[in-house]
């Protein structure tokens, strides 16, 4: 039985796209590489804190260049230096929680995979999370990671204090309250201002989310797009590139008993099967296989606790380009990358991801101003993304789209600052908090037009 779950796990995508092993581990103070291995640094060192004071200790007492890292999931060089890489994980895990507001603190480099656990304990549940968990919170934050939702703002939305430690050496505790532009700049900060140390989120109680999957013509799935975002919790797309039809996606609140099975080896099997006669075939000649698989999959049904629906596992090394363009522009937008990929014979088997996010007031949110569509392109880690990546990033500016700040794109200052109202005050605090330039490396250099 070919399900969307299977479509999006990893053996199956093993099969389908003959994907890379691991990106290799890492130890002691060998060289660094992100999730996807593309990204390479030789830092100088590793400084792991297990308090804020000791951090604190630690710029104060050194000197040179210095990046914070998280899980190392971005696949743009936000993180790599040859100063020091400053790795939060020892600072991990709840904080306190306050069952009044439904928010609580955690340390930054609490991984996102913990936060669901923790929460459901203490009686709460996130609001939202990503397609995966194993970011860190100060990571994910810091890059405005998002899940969908047309009521639910990224991580970085849910925010509602932080402590950060600056360059300098100084502990802040930065909320709306204390210091509004401080506080709506370090929500989406890339690392940019300082360390964080701790985030404190607002969340709600603890509950149970339903997901259906389900495979649809791609033009009925946009055309209702408004109305399905309206009538579910999360409602997201996942278009076949050569193809009519796109893998649906809808969860909402349930209080049905728990029904997440793993998936089957039949499931997996069946589908390796068919995807192995799809990608010996050229990508012109594709879509009536596609379109005959995508009318075989099943409908499939999950139930779990919210944070084991909301976040999967993507075991398959990729990189990808992701713009948030205006939601009202977005179905057109889709569209046009769609057909620019079959009108241009790109080779490309991976499916694309489209999903809305509200917006929000954050200086550098890529949600900054209004409601966007997220529009996602991949390739597996093992391929040259730069034909299908060049072909559509121009297609993504025609529509006013904005990068997201850890997927691949090739912008710089003079762009970003067309597209940010607050990119300059931004970069006024960041010139202020960090005026010697430790927490920059050349991508942020190119970023901030340093
Ligand atoms: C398989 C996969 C699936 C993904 N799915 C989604 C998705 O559904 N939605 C989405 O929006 N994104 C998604 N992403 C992107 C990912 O969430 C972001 O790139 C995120 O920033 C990665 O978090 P990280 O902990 O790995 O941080 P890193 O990549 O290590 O760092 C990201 C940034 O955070 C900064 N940083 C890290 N720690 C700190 C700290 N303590 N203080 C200050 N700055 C810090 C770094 O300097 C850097 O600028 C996905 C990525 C992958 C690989």
């Amino acid at each position: 039985m070919i399900t969307r779950r299977s479509l999006l796990a990893g053996s199956a995508l093993a099969v389908l796209f003959g994907a890379s092993g691991s990106a290799g581990a890492q130890t002691g103070s060998l060289p660094w590489r992100n999730w996807s291995g593309r990204l390479l640094a030789h830092p100088a060192g590793r400084f792991a804190p297990a308090t804020e004071s000791e951090l604190i200790d630690w710029i104060r007492s050194s000197s040179g260049p210095m990046r914070p890292v998280g899980a190392g999931h971005s696949f743009t060089p936000l993180v790599p230096t040859d100063g020091h890489l400053l790795v939060l994980d020892r600072m991990n895990g709840l904080i306190d929680h306050d069952p009044a507001t439904l928010q609580a603190s955690f340390g930054a480099g609490t991984r996102l995979s913990s936060l669901g656990p923790a929460l459901e304990a203490v009686g709460q549940g996130p609001l939202i999370l990503p397609d995966i968990d194993r970011q860190t919170l100060a990571g994910a934050i810091s890059t405005g990671t998002h899940g969908t939702g047309l009521d639910l703002h990224s991580l970085s939305g849910n925010v509602t204090g932080l402590r950060m430690v600056t360059a300098a050496g100084d502990a802040l505790s930065i909320t709306e309250a204390s210091d509004p532009d401080l506080f709506r700049a370090a929500c989406v900060s890339v690392g940019a201002l300082g360390i964080l140390t701790e985030i404190r989120l607002q969340n709600r109680t603890a509950y149970r989310l339903k997901a259906r999957n389900w495979a649809a013509p791609i033009d009925e799935v946009l055309e209702n797009f408004e109305t399905s975002a309206a009538s579910h919790r999360h409602f997201e797309m996942f278009p076949l590139t050569h193809s009519d039809y796109a893998l649906v996606l809808a969860i909402d609140e349930t209080d049905e008993p728990i029904d997440n099975p793993p998936l089957s080896p039949e499931e997996e099997a069946a589908f390796g099967e068919a995807m192995r006669a799809w990608m010996d075939i050229p990508p012109g000649d594709r879509r009536p296989l596609i379109n005959g698989l995508a009318e075989q999959i099943e409908p499939s049904v999950t139930i779990d606790a919210s944070y084991r629906i909301l976040s999967n596992v993507r075991s398959n090394r990729f990189n990808e380009m992701e713009y948030a363009v205006p939601r009202e522009v977005g179905a057109e937008c889709v569209r046009e990358v769609l057909d620019t990929i079959a009108r241009e014979n790109i080779d490309v088997v991976f499916p694309l991801e489209y999903r809305y996010v509200r917006g929000d007031d954050l200086w550098l949110s890529m949600d900054e101003g209004g409601d966007r569509a997220a529009i996602s392109v991949h390739r597996t880690a093992d391929q040259d993304y730069r034909p299908l990546f060049d072909a559509v990033e121009p297609i993504f500016w025609k529509y006013g789209g904005r990068p997201h700040w850890g997927k691949v794109h090739s912008l710089g200052h003079s762009e970003l600052t067309r597209l940010y109202p607050k990119f300059e005050a931004f970069r006024a605090i960041r010139a202020e908090l960090d005026p010697q330039g430790r927490l920059l490396n050349d991508h942020l250099k190119k970023l901030f037009g340093v």
